[in-house]
């Protein structure tokens, strides 16, 4: 409890100018985060973000190669592997830029069980820092270098789906190379 009341006497006693408010709210442990709703930020970039734009522009140059230039002969399976294609690349991007669940409002002290020294804040169940990123993700899964960050409570959903668009993309294309 003394953690607590420190903390926030702490936070309470610190006078920051708007400029510096803006800045910490950008800039969290390594990830940079934009569109707040909420005073949550709905869009993060992670700290490996070379990655997945590495990787969105493989999946792009990718899909058109396959739809366009390898596929000659049918508009069908230029329009299937298209689809495959487009549903694979927005659920990646959807998973490498949704928030994924950062620990972000000091006030959140309901239900926790420890301390982050790191983050200044208490962890609630499920909630695990992460070196890489340098903060505190809820529902911690893994830190994916392929979307450049964690995959937490906030992308869990996104990156599943991801993985499911990634073996139907794989399976549509194995299925149209054997017609
Ligand atoms: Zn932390
Ligand atoms: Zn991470």
């Amino acid at each position: 409890m003394n953690d607590i009341e420190n903390g926030q006497i702490e936070d309470e006693d610190v006078p920051l100018s708007p400029n510096e408010v803006k800045q910490l709210k950008r800039k969290k442990g390594s990830q940079y985060c934009f569109w707040f709703r909420n005073d949550e930020p709905l869009i993060t970039i992670g700290p490996h973000w070379p990655f997945p734009l590495f990787l969105t522009v493989v999946l792009i140059l990718g899909t058109y190669y396959i739809g366009f230039i390898f596929y000659k002969s049918d508009i069908l399976f230029r329009i299937v592997q298209s689809c495959s294609g487009l549903f694979l690349i927005l659920t990646f991007l959807i998973t490498a830029l949704k928030n994924q669940g950062i620990n972000y409002k000091s006030s959140n002290t309901a239900f926790t069980e420890h301390w982050c020294s790191i983050c200044s804040m208490h962890k609630s169940k499920g909630t695990i820092h992460c070196k890489d990123c340098n903060i505190c993700i809820r529902g911690y899964d893994h830190h994916c270098i392929w979307i450049g960050k964690c995959v937490g409570e906030g992308n869990q959903f996104a990156f599943n789906v991801f993985i499911l668009a990634f073996l139907v993309f794989f399976l549509i294309n194995y299925v149209l190379l054997l017609i």
